[in-house]
């Protein structure tokens, strides 16, 4: 197809063309007219003739051109169209082998089929090797919590988008985000196309970077409780007697070494499950009890806004195996949220229930709520929302991260229904061993 310079070329080619053969004819009328001495010959009537004829060249030549550039376009048209619908086998074969993601076919058992280059570097074994090997004996499983539930979608031909996992091979393990695509082969078989995108790189820099938080959080817990030692050492009267301005100061510097340890705690949470180091504990749990002690922690700010609070327990399950330290995590960051993000005089609820196996936990509040833009990134990592920014300035977006986690290690999942000025209930739904 012609570009928009090889178009101006023709077009001024057409034109130089014209005034060439007009100067020729126009020369030789003239060279005749010398020569021959046609003194009674209308020169001007001539010219205009050869002009004429000139112009109509020319314009012949630019409808040649227009009208080439109009074919051309829509050969490339039926070309590209051709490509879009009926795209040339090769070309399929091309992408799928030299593609920088790594792609796989599995069987409907998940052994693989076909393997394209990049597959083979990332999983780090021969195409001989993988070829019948089952898919998921090279994934790690000791650390991806949510594998299960992504065998159980591929085995009902469930799409699985961008799910992180981590490959077991010789020369170290290797990440990458999974999709799965189930489709129909030729012959009428279930298998599916896997694609599996390297991040072993990033990983290994945001795994470096959690272990310095942890570490860092670790060693700054001892001077913490050091200093909140001593500062409730001066608080006791048997060291000496404070003036009511010096308790002040020594309860204000009491107050931030509690925030500060509360950060600390939350770094080293997130650092935790970051690192996947964070491993089931189960214990026999009493949930009323637990329940209580997290409210009787939280009542100076919950009385500080005079809210009312009600409970709704399922008296059929007290007591179940669980995780304890995972779900006090979980109800002291709701509960918490619940009371921060809470105008004064408002209400908060907290309930829980019995459903088969499974415990069903909630919180609702009837505070700011959460602008519905913000709501798909809640879960995030230190996300806040707009509204929460500006009427509780003092927060971190670590709580909700941490509530997420710690309900995926104890394989449960959380939900929430927000309304802007209205309230917000957190919704955790975990299973239990009664
Ligand atoms: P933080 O409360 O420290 O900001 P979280 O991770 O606990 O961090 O919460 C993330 C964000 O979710 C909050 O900043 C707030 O915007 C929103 N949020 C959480 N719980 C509630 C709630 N009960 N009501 C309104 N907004 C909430």
């Amino acid at each position: 197809m012609m570009n928009k310079t090889e178009e101006k070329r023709s077009a001024s080619f057409a034109i130089i063309q014209a005034a060439f053969v007009f100067m020729f004819l126009f020369s030789l009328l003239l060279g005749s007219v010398i020569f021959y001495d046609f003194s009674n010959v209308n020169l001007g009537a001539l010219a205009f003739i050869i002009a004429t004829i000139c112009s109509l060249l020319l314009a012949k030549n630019i409808y040649e051109i227009a009208n080439n550039e109009e074919k051309q376009k829509e050969i490339g048209k039926k070309i590209s169209d051709d490509y879009i619908n009926h795209p040339p086998k090769k070309l399929f074969t091309e992408v799928y082998d030299n593609s920088p993601i790594a792609y796989l076919i599995l069987d409907k058992n998940g052994k693989i089929v076909s393997t394209n280059k990049s597959a083979v570097r990332l999983l780090g074994r021969s195409p001989v090797i993988l070829k019948d090997t089952a898919f998921f004996s090279c994934v790690d499983t000791s650390k991806t919590e949510h594998l299960v539930l992504i065998k159980e979608k591929f085995r009902n031909g469930v799409v699985v988008v961008d799910e992180e996992i981590e490959i077991s091979r010789d020369e170290g393990p290797a990440w990458a985000t999974m999709s799965i695509l189930p489709f129909t082969d030729s012959l009428g078989n279930r298998a599916s196309l896997v694609t599996l995108l390297d991040i072993t790189k990033q990983k290994e820099v945001d795994t470096a970077k959690s272990e310095f938080v942890s570490l860092a959080s670790h060693q700054l817990r001892t001077p913490i409780a050091g200093m909140r030692w001593s500062a409730e050492l001066l608080l006791m009267d048997e060291v000496g007697t404070l003036t009511k301005q010096q308790r002040r100061y020594v309860n204000r510097l009491l107050t931030n070494i509690q925030r500060m340890a509360n950060l600390i705690d939350d770094f080293l949470q997130v650092s935790r499950f970051d690192l996947g180091t964070r491993e089931l504990e189960t214990e026999v749990v009493d949930i009323q009890k637990m329940i209580d002690e997290v409210v009787g922690e939280q009542t100076v700010l919950f009385s500080s806004k005079n809210l009312k609070l009600e409970k709704h327990f399922d008296n059929s399950i007290k007591e179940f195996v669980t995780d304890a330290k995972l779900l006090r995590m979980i109800i002291t960051n709701l509960y918490n949220n619940a009371i921060k993000y809470s105008k004064n005089d408002g209400e908060v609820e907290i309930s829980y229930l019995r459903e088969g196996n499974d415990l069903i936990f909630s919180v609702r509040d009837s505070g700011i709520g959460i602008p519905k833009s913000d709501q798909p990134r809640i879960f995030s990592k230190v996300f806040r929302a707009s509204n929460a920014m500006k009427e509780v300035p003092d927060g971190t977006g670590l709580g909700l991260y941490i509530v997420k986690k710690a309900v995926q290690v104890l394989r449960g999942r959380v939900t929430f229904k927000s309304t802007e000025n209205v309230g917000t209930t957190f919704t955790v739904v975990i299973p239990v061993t009664l």
